[in-house]
C-alpha cells in the first residue's frame, strides 16, 4: 500500500535559488523575507526552549513559591509557542508566495519572456537624466517592462 503522507516540501531555500535564476529582483525580495522569518524563528526556538526548561524545573512541593513559578513559566511557554505557531503560518504564506512567484517566471520564460539584463527587471532607468533631477525613467532598453522577448519567438 502506497504511503499516504505527501512527498515532503522542498526547503524554501531551494524554491528561492530556483526564483533566483530566473527573476532575480523578485528573488532578492524574498531573499530578505525569508531571512527576517529565519531569525525571528531562530529566536523563537531559543525563547522557547528556556521557558520550557524554566518550567520543567517547578517542584510541585505544595509551597506558594511553587504555584507562583508555576503560572508565570507557564504563561511564557504558552506566548512562545504560540508565537512559533505564529511563525509556522508566516513560513506556509512565505512558501505559497515563493510557489507562485517561482510559477509565473518559469511561465514567462516557457513564453520566451526574459528578464531585462539593463536594469535587471526594475524597469527603470539606472542612468541619472542629463541636467534632471527625477529618478524613475524608463529603461530604454525594455520601456519600462521590466522584461523583453527573445528574438525569434
Ligand atoms: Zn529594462
Amino acid at each position: 500500500m502506497p504511503c499516504p503522507c505527501p512527498p515532503p516540501l522542498p526547503p524554501l531555500r531551494e524554491l528561492l535559488q530556483a526564483l533566483g535564476h530566473l527573476a532575480p529582483p523578485e528573488a532578492e525580495h524574498h531573499m530578505e523575507t525569508l531571512e527576517s522569518l529565519e531569525e525571528r524563528q531562530a529566536n523563537t526556538r531559543a525563547r522557547l526552549a528556556h521557558e520550557e526548561a524554566s518550567l520543567a524545573r517547578v517542584v510541585p512541593d505544595g509551597t506558594r513559591s511553587a504555584s507562583e513559578a508555576w503560572c508565570l513559566y507557564a504563561s511564557a511557554v504558552s506566548a512562545a509557542r504560540r508565537a512559533s505557531r505564529q511563525l509556522a503560518v508566516d513560513e506556509a504564506v512565505l512558501r505559497e508566495s515563493l510557489e507562485d512567484a517561482l510559477f509565473w517566471a518559469r511561465q514567462r520564460q516557457a513564453q520566451g519572456v526574459v528578464h531585462c539584463a539593463a536594469c535587471r527587471g526594475t524597469g527603470e532607468d539606472s542612468r541619472p537624466a542629463p541636467g534632471s533631477a527625477l529618478e524613475g525613467a524608463a529603461c530604454p532598453a525594455c520601456e519600462g517592462r521590466g522584461r523583453v522577448r527573445l528574438h525569434g519567438r
